[in-house]
């Protein structure tokens, strides 16, 4: 047990360049032979256990639901790190954090990452686009992924720091009409593919669903607590005081505000589908809905994500549709949001890039056993004004070790996590375990191995406080 948990330290220190379950690229099977068109959809802060598929009993995602009947859903998801920007780069490029550099939002990515959209655009000559909802991912952050266009919202102005989902679906919806008239103009046979992303952002803090919406899932409550929970609110239950002064009620009827916004998105989403079917995309498209990170409700006296990497936090839904798929399969073995863009570059036939740790998910999508994974790995973002703060999780099947180093001292936690999806988990039985110990040593030695990072812009700090990320 000792020398895999060093092991495991040990892989920590240095970008790996393993390739489990690396195969030669097959062609994606594609009704018509033709490339399929990428639909990328990111849903921000969405906790997996909140979405009907994935067992939870409200009726928060309906049109999801139903996509995951003819999709491939996977159930044991973890995110790279459970902070937007790092977590969308490393699904973006398959890179970890720790290797594309940004491990923090708020930073440029230092160079050009190779993506997804560069691999479909030097491969096929995809047109490639983005939409995104908050300026945590404000377009600045995405020049130099491939993307041909980087769109914020529905042209939103540039004081609008998070727009709703319809807007994200108005924009994308007009991008596609806007490439499908050009299709119509010039020769069918050179028809190029598109490749579009897609984030949504509602389900961040703060919680002001639409009262329509928040009515179906607030019923009885009649606490002090009012229709909209700002980001500082939220955020301030890190305060015990503050989470000590919820009632059961309270705590309730956030959870409840969450979930009206998870159905916000969801009613957006039911839009998009039926306007891609409308328009005879729908089964052309190969479509993925992941999260980036999930969240927390108060869990061990957690509220928000980032800072602790509890289950709620770290766990994500993924859904991958193939062109043409009508049955939905389901998929247990333990999967990364790393191993997104293995996969996409498998399924469209291009070569994997070299230096990804993630594995090809193609296996599991046609039925098959999926090589197997000796451990994931989630890290904590980096503060740059406290570079020795470090926090990793580690899974290695049911069981997950995770060790905090902190200004004041560290702390580590192994334990076995409880049901298949374990978020209810988390039941932690040994404390500063000679293993954990061996394992803090090493994470010690990593603040040695730190890459550099540049200031935040002017302007930078203030937006991600205002959102919720203070250092
Ligand atoms: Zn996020």
């Amino acid at each position: 047990m000792n020398r895999m948990l060093i092991g495991w330290a040990l892989a920590l220190l240095v970008p790996t360049t393993l390739a489990l379950g690396c195969s030669p690229p097959r062609r994606a099977e594609l009704t018509d032979g033709e490339p399929a068109n990428l639909l990328l959809i990111t849903l921000d802060t969405l906790r997996a256990d909140h979405l009907g598929s994935y067992g939870y009993p409200r009726p928060t995602s309906p049109a999801l639901d139903a996509l995951a009947r003819e999709a491939t859903r996977f159930t044991d998801v973890t995110c790279s790190m459970p902070t937007t920007l790092p977590s969308h780069l490393t699904i973006l490029t398959g890179l970890t954090p720790r290797q594309h550099g940004v491990r923090r939002n708020g930073e440029l990515p230092g160079g050009e990452l190779r993506s997804i959209f560069h691999l479909l655009r030097e491969k096929y000559g995809a047109r490639t686009a983005s939409v995104t909802a908050a300026r945590v991912l404000d377009p600045k952050y995405l020049v130099g992924l491939g993307l041909d266009e980087i769109f914020f919202g529905d042209d939103a102005p540039a004081e609008v720091r998070q727009v709703p989902a319809p807007e994200v679906v108005r924009r994308g919806l007009r991008w596609l009409d806007e490439q499908l008239a050009g299709e119509k103009a010039g020769s069918e046979m050179e028809r190029p593919p598109f490749a579009l992303w897609l984030h949504f952002f509602d389900t961040h803090e703060p919680y002001d669903p639409d009262p329509a919406v928040a009515r179906r899932f607030t019923v009885g409550y009649s606490g002090s607590l009012g229709p909209e929970l700002a980001v500082d609110f939220l955020v301030g239950l890190n305060e015990p005081a503050n989470d000590r002064a919820l009632s059961a009620a309270d705590r309730r009827y956030v959870v409840d505000l969450y979930d009206a916004e998870i159905a916000e998105v969801d009613a957006a989403l039911a839009t998009l589908f039926t306007e891609l079917r409308r328009r005879g995309l729908w089964d052309d498209l190969l479509l993925v809905v992941v999260a980036d990170h999930g969240q927390a409700h108060g869990e061990r006296g957690f509220w928000g994500h980032g800072e602790r990497l509890l289950e709620p936090v770290i766990r994500v839904p993924l859904l991958i549709k193939e062109p043409g798929q009508r049955a939905g399969r389901v998929v247990e073995s333990p999967v990364e949001t790393l191993d997104l863009l293995p996969t996409l570059a498998e399924l469209f036939a291009i070569e994997r890039p070299t230096g990804l740790r993630g594995r090809s998910l193609v296996p599991a999508l046609r039925g098959e056993a999926l090589a197997p994974l000796p451990y994931r790995v989630v890290e904590r973002r980096f503060y740059p004004n406290q570079p020795e703060r470090q926090a990793v999780a580690l899974h290695a099947g049911r069981w997950k070790l995770v060790a905090y180093r902190e200004p004041e001292g560290s702390d580590y936690h192994l334990g076995r996590l409880a049901g298949a999806g374990g978020l209810d988990g988390e039941d932690f039985f040994t404390r500063d375990a000679a293993e954990a110990r061996l394992l803090a040593e090493a994470l010690a030695d990593l603040r040695h191995q730190l890459p550099r990072h540049s200031p935040l812009a002017a302007g930078d700090e203030e937006m991600l406080r205002s959102l919720g990320y203070v250092d």
